[in-house]
């Protein structure tokens, strides 16, 4: 059976202490196939980690490069890898090597069963207690509560057919949330326990309040039940308002439980605003699709015009994008 294609792709940011050992690892694991490419995601690094990614595309031509015009968080960074994937696979990879490379050959073996998507769940989490506290709380909410689809444990280590990578990212959806997208569009997906390793150098760069955030955006870029449940809340404390109104009219009722009522009134009230508040985030959000996530200073191989910060002044900008040959050959 021949090897299938796969692009390795590696979003870094910052990654200085641990580029050029992920550069070496995750390429002698993925030269065991026929037709590789690997492309580094530089989203926005300050730190040197563009200068040696270039020095490794100056000697090695598997290596490809887009880099950000600044900072705009890994899902930008993987939505723009997947994008200008130009493999069948593609494979994303942690310039931390926390997801070790060799594990890439199970990903793959699994995918070639008849999945579209094979997402890494890290066996033994390498990772503080409050990280896989937080990461199982929030998709437990969202699964359980909020009836969200999603792998539980999905681990940003996974492999993805680039057709359907594709698609998510361009599904007309307000937030790019891989692990939610992908069973929204049907896409066939499974999951692998691998091993998981400490970062191997350098800092995490998630703090909580972008953990905090990214878990708000998943809530409610995917689900409408927290709006309906605080409707539901806000008539029964309406209907609650009116009873206390009665009770106090006549004479049933002390100040202290009329202070109480009106307290929680006001309690609620605030609730459904600062919801209102983000549901109406969303919805500016959804208004902003079509402008790109992201915009791209420079890359060696061909981008859109409109992703790019220079337009036609960027060096290997094409008018119009050529898709990559893969979707001629899904088709
Ligand atoms: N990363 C990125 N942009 C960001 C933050 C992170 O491209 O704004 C990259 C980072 O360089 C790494 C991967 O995403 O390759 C995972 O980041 P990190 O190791 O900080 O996340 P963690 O493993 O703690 O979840
Ligand atoms: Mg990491």
């Amino acid at each position: 059976m021949p090897r299938p294609g796969i692009t390795a792709m590696i979003p870094c940011y910052n990654e200085i202490d641990c580029v050029e050992r992920a550069y070496r690892e995750i390429r002698a694991e993925l030269v065991k196939y026929e037709d590789v490419e690997l492309l580094f995601v530089d989203d926005g690094s300050t730190d040197g980690t563009l200068e040696a990614i270039k020095g490794f595309a100056a000697e090695d031509p598997l290596v490809k490069y887009i880099s950000f015009a600044r900072n705009f968080g890994l899902e930008a960074a993987f939505s723009a890898g997947f994008k200008y994937a130009s493999k069948m696979w593609t494979v994303q990879f942690d310039a931390d090597l926390q997801s070790p490379p060799h594990e890439v050959h199970r990903l793959v073996e699994k995918a070639l069963e008849g999945y579209d998507v094979v997402f890494a769940v890290r066996e033994n989490r390498q990772d503080p207690w409050h990280r896989r506290l937080g990461t199982w709380a929030h998709q437990t909410i969202a699964r359980r509560w909020l009836g969200i689809e999603l792998p539980q444990g999905a681990s940003v280590f996974r492999i993805v057919r680039t057709s359907v990578a594709h698609k998510v990212v361009d599904s007309r959806l307000s937030t790019p949330y891989f692990i939610a997208t992908a069973p929204l569009l049907g896409a066939r997906y499974t999951t692998l326990p691998t091993a998981h390793h400490p970062r191997l150098d350098g800092t995490g760069k998630w703090n909580l309040r972008k953990l905090f955030s990214h878990a708000i955006e998943l809530f409610v870029g995917f689900s409408f039940r927290p709006l309906t449940w605080l409707i539901g809340l806000a008539g029964a404390v309406l209907a609650a308002g009116a009873a206390t109104m009665a009770l106090t009219l006549a004479g049933r009722l002390g100040p202290v439980a009329v202070e109480l009522a009106g307290l929680a009134a006001a309690l609620v009230t605030l609730a459904l605003l600062l919801v209102v508040a983000r549901y109406l985030v969303r919805v500016m959000r959804v208004q902003a699709i079509g402008v790109p996530r992201y915009q791209i200073r420079e890359a060696n191989i061909p981008i859109r015009a409109d992703e790019a910060l220079y337009g036609y002044e960027t060096p290997h900008v094409v008018g119009q994008f050529r898709e990559p040959e893969v979707w001629e050959d899904a088709s």
